[in-house]
């Protein structure tokens, strides 16, 4: 528990400094050449409130919305960060807390600014929820970035029990596993922060933050497994980097198309596979070669 104390510490301090030192789509020089900007983020929504006749099968009108949902709180960081560069932003200090613009306005920021985000189930819910609040609240969209998220590579390349994110850190992470509710569980911790209890505020940004660290974590394990984006086109080197950073590769075997041979590598850090763009076959030999007619 001591890590995760000083991790929280350092929350304000750290905000404030990534914010200053943020350029448009400038690449910071400490970033690798291998590396486009990647960002790992998570937000947290406050629940609509509405009035409600009965608990069971109730279908709400508009009308019956007291207060709309808004953005709490989210915790970001760049890949490869050390940990306490890990940037959160929250509504506790707001006079109104439905007015998320200001945290809005830091999270467009680094979007703007990111290459490539990572997230859990973020397509689904935190880019979307994001977005729309970015509309509402008359932002301009950010600058378009690629969306690597951990939840859809789950479903598509594992059979785990679970895809959630409390699942997947807890089998495959060592370090930052995601955090379970402590003194304020379920719904109780968005309860008690509506209602400004400062011990709720500080147990919602631990659990944001953790989850961002977690998710970094678990993003590593899955690098291997995921053929998703091409880190190496945002560089100008011409040299392969593997996702993971290492530029050590062994050959490993040929990958076939139906008019082609390709040699295969492997990276000797993690395994990944990669393959070479130009066909090893000789002019004659993809002369000689037939294709498969459609099937009707
Ligand atoms: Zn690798």
């Amino acid at each position: 528990m001591a890590r995760t104390k000083k991790v929280v510490s350092k929350t304000k301090k750290t905000v404030k400094k990534v914010a200053k030192k943020r350029t448009t789509k400038k690449r910071a020089k400490k970033h690798p050449v291998s590396m486009p900007k990647v960002l790992i983020y998570d937000i947290e929504t406050a629940p609509i409130l509405g009035y409600v006749w009965r608990l069971w099968d109730q279908n709400l009108g508009l009308n019956m919305i007291a207060q709309d949902w808004h953005v709490m709180s989210w915790s970001a960081k760049w890949l490869d960060a050390p940990a306490d560069k890990i940037m959160y932003m929250d509504q506790r200090k707001m006079k109104n807390i439905e007015d998320d613009k200001k945290i809005l306005k830091e999270i467009w920021k680094l979007l703007d600014e990111a290459d490539v985000v990572i997230t859990q189930n973020g397509k689904r819910f935190d880019q979307k929820k994001l977005n729309a609040r970015f509309i509402l609240q008359g932002f301009q969209p950010p600058s378009t970035y690629k969306h690597i998220d951990t939840k859809q590579i789950a479903s598509k390349i594992f059979g785990f029990t679970s895809n959630k994110l409390e699942y997947m850190t807890d089998k495959l992470c060592t370090k930052y596993k995601k955090l379970r509710h402590g003194k304020f569980p379920g719904f109780d911790l968005w309860q008690q922060c509506i209602k400004g209890n400062e011990e709720a505020w500080d147990e919602m940004e631990e659990y944001n933050r953790y989850d961002v660290l977690s998710l970094e974590e678990l993003y590593k394990k899955m690098i291997p497994w995921d053929n998703s984006i091409n880190f190496n086109v945002y560089h100008d080197e011409e040299k392969h980097v593997c996702k993971c950073g290492s530029e050590q590769f062994s050959k490993n075997g040929f990958y076939y198309t139906s008019a082609g041979k390709f040699q295969k590598y492997k990276c000797k850090s993690c395994g990944h596979e990669t393959r070479d763009k130009i066909n090893l076959f000789s002019k004659a030999k993809r002369k000689s070669l037939r294709m498969e007619t459609p099937k009707t």
